[in-house]
């Protein structure tokens, strides 16, 4: 029996993710930019965000690495774009404590449940993690700066 974690579908929907990320490539107007590596594993994440009155407006991520790595940040956008941060904190808890803690994925993630089985695979959690640390510097510049 293999010891793959994840079931066919979560399989398919991170690759998915993977070949064609939602919300892809830098936003030239956006006034925020941040960006993060994760050393272990070569993953590198930037996003652009537009934070207006407590509402992610627009957000777009680029970067280079593992598939677990930019498929968690294609995901995240499109969980999170045109919602409030206040939310995208709540579900970045909620993803922290699923790949972490290994608690059960809530109904409110959508895709963001396949990356259930990263907790398993204790190397790939800092992949998942990487862009919601990177979302979590930008959230905090836009509540320094709003
Ligand atoms: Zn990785």
């Amino acid at each position: 029996m293999s010891a793959d974690p994840f079931d066919d579908l979560y399989r398919e929907l991170i690759l998915e993710h993977y070949k064609k990320p939602r919300n892809h490539g830098p936003i030239p107007t956006a006034p925020i930019h941040v960006e993060g590596v994760n050393p272990v594993c070569g993953d590198e994440i930037h996003i652009d965000m537009n934070v207006d009155e407590g509402i992610i407006k627009d957000i777009g991520f680029w970067g280079a690495g593992c598939s677990i790595s930019q498929s968690s940040a294609s995901m995240m956008t499109d969980r999170l774009k045109g919602r409030p941060a206040s939310e995208a904190k709540d579900v970045m808890t909620e993803v922290r404590a699923m790949l972490i803690d290994g608690a059960p994925a809530g109904n409110d993630l959508g895709d963001l449940e396949a990356l259930e089985g990263v907790a398993k695979l204790p190397v790939r959690v800092k992949c998942a993690l990487l862009c919601w640390n990177v979302l979590d510097q930008g959230l905090t510049q836009a509540a320094t700066t709003a």
